[in-house]
C-alpha cells in the first residue's frame, strides 16, 4: 500500500522556529521537476526534493547539544 505522504503537515522551520504550514513550490529545472517548500513567515528553504525522489528536510547545523 502507497503512503501518500504529500499533504500539508504542519512543521517546525529550522530557520525562526515557528510552527508554520509550510508553502509548496514546484519548479521545472535542468534534473526535473523541482519540489520546494517555504516558510511563510521568513521565506527560507525548509523541504526540497526531485520529484520521484524521497524529500530531504533542510537542518540547520547544531549549534550546540541538549540532552
Ligand atoms: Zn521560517
Amino acid at each position: 500500500m502507497a503512503k501518500k505522504s504529500d499533504m500539508q503537515a504542519e512543521l517546525k522551520c529550522p530557520w525562526c522556529e515557528a510552527i508554520i504550514a509550510p508553502i509548496a513550490g514546484r519548479y521545472t529545472g535542468t534534473y526535473g521537476t523541482l519540489m520546494e517548500k517555504r516558510c511563510p513567515r521568513c521565506h527560507n528553504l525548509v523541504a526540497t526534493r526531485l520529484e520521484g525522489i524521497p524529500e530531504t528536510i533542510i537542518k540547520k547545523q547544531p549549534e550546540e547539544r541538549i540532552d
